[in-house]
């Protein structure tokens, strides 16, 4: 997972806009990030490993003037976590046009669409998907001569996937998405001043920008400048790749995006409050005293939890927000450090009492394990524990770094086994009827990493993060 920005303005202060616009989507990847900017006549490129506001102090900001631009936040899926493949990629043509490219996303038939430009002697300098889909597009304006257009079009058809992307050139921004519409970006309105195309509608909130609608599946809009823009679709240019059906992420509304942003159709705090009604609802035999959340991605579901039950939402744990999310956190050793540093139980808060612990979901169990243990030692009577999501029980191949099938503990332990493993008095997951229950349109959504119903398989050799 990452976040993906792109704006075009009528001011020259597109890299302060994308800035703020990747802040508000570090939570989506916290390893590396980069923006590219166009003046007009030529495209700087600026990425380094780190979070945003250390990467962009305003210093920098300035050295980067241009009315356009495009930015990322990197979260490793494929490749390693390192410099080269963090995002955008620049294509410098030595003769001919410059641009760059940020894409949200993995595809599936990486190794052989890369294999094919290879053969015809492109070069490539990382292991980056943003990379493939701009050597891609490159090879399609160069060595075959068409649009930006025809040419997005021919690698919509081609490469399969999720790819959620920005393209920009001198004087144009384009977007695009893969024909399932994995992941979300959606692009709103800055009046009369231009464009922002971002990951998540938060970015667009906090540009001032009003948002317009979501990119659709397939969909290619072009702006053409800081008040113009038009769409079109890649089957203008000759015929679909698949049936069109959508498979939004549904792990995105449980976890992903933050609860302020609207993605595929939902108010994401929405979706949350309902699953936490839902698993409230199927509780009857427990009466707790208190129920809380594991900072913050769970808060909306244990308020969903709690209000259902007419008891009090309490808050039991601190978190320390200076640690960034341990799901992110590229190996196990620095994910059980960063939990011991996030998460402090109140002490002399939960002595004698009996408690609903509600999560989002359990990967690898480790982290909910130290929770449970650590609030255990306070006091507590009884810790109930309330899972917002179905057991992930199949790895994810659409941009979340998810361990093997044989590291995801739902594979390795029935669900009394994972109770004791955990500590706690009882665990309960939400049932996949109930999950579909709190979204508008289930059939839309993917939920592979739960049933193992991928819309795409990926080809032989396909590789996960190589941290
Ligand atoms: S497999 Fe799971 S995490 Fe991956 S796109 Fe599908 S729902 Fe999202």
């Amino acid at each position: 997972m990452c976040g993906i920005i792109g704006t075009i303005l009528s001011t020259r202060n597109a890299a302060e806009k994308i800035m703020l616009g990747l802040f508000a989507e570090q939570h989506r990847g916290q390893e590396s990030c980069g923006m590219a900017v166009s003046d007009g006549k030529s495209l700087q490129l600026r990425k380094e490993m780190g979070l945003v506001k250390e990467v962009f102090p305003q210093a920098i900001l300035d050295t980067l003037p241009g009315f356009a631009g495009v930015g990322h936040v990197r979260y490793p899926t494929r490749g390693k976590n390192c410099e080269s493949n963090s995002q955008p990629h620049l294509i410098k043509l030595l003769s001919g046009p410059s641009f760059a490219v940020a894409s949200n996303g993995d595809i599936v038939n990486y190794k052989s669409r890369r294999k094919l430009l290879e053969d015809d002697n492109v070069f490539f300098e990382s292991d980056n998907d943003g990379e493939l889909l701009a050597k891609f597009i490159a090879y399609y304006i160069v060595r075959r001569n068409n649009s930006p257009e025809i040419a997005i079009a021919e690698l919509i058809r081609n490469v399969r996937g999720a790819f959620s992307t920005v393209f920009l050139t001198r004087d144009q921004l384009y977007a695009f998405r893969d024909p399932w519409g994995i992941r979300p970006v959606s692009f709103g309105r800055i009046n009369g001043k231009g464009w922002v195309v971002a990951s998540e509608s938060c970015s667009l909130d906090i540009l001032g920008a009003k948002s317009q609608r979501e990119i659709e599946p397939g969909e290619i809009v072009i702006f053409e400048s800081y008040n113009k823009c038009k769409t079109i679709r890649y089957t203008d240019f000759g015929e679909a790749v698949e049936p069109q059906s959508r498979r939004h992420c549904i792990f995105e509304l449980i976890y992903f995006a933050r609860p302020d942003s609207y993605e595929f159709g939902e108010y994401v705090w929405n979706v949350q409050k309902q699953i936490g009604s839902s698993l409230a609802k199927d509780d009857k035999e427990i009466n707790p005293d208190l129920v809380i959340s594991i900072p913050d991605s769970s808060n909306f579901m244990a308020l969903g939890y709690a209000d259902f039950k007419k008891i009090g939402f309490d808050i039991g744990l601190l978190r320390n927000h200076y640690v960034g999310r341990t799901f992110l956190k590229p190996e196990q050793r620095i994910r059980d450090e960063a939990v011991r540093q996030k998460f402090n139980p109140l002490k002399g808060y939960f002595k004698g009492k009996k408690i609903v612990v509600v999560d989002d979901s359990i990967v690898r169990g480790t982290t909910v394990r130290k929770i449970v243990r650590a609030i255990k030692k306070t006091g507590a009577k009884e810790i109930h524990l309330r899972i917002g999501s179905p057991p992930v029980k199949f790895p994810c191949y659409y941009g979340i770094d998810t361990p093997t099938r044989e590291e995801l503990v739902a594979n390795q332990k029935n669900l009394e086994e994972l109770r004791e493993f955990i500590g706690a008095n009882s665990l309960k997951y939400l049932s996949m009827e109930n999950l579909k229950s709190c979204v508008k349109h289930p059939e839309n959504f993917c939920q592979a990493c739960f049933n193992g119903d991928y819309i795409l398989e990926p080809e032989a050799g396909f590789s996960k993060c190589n941290k």
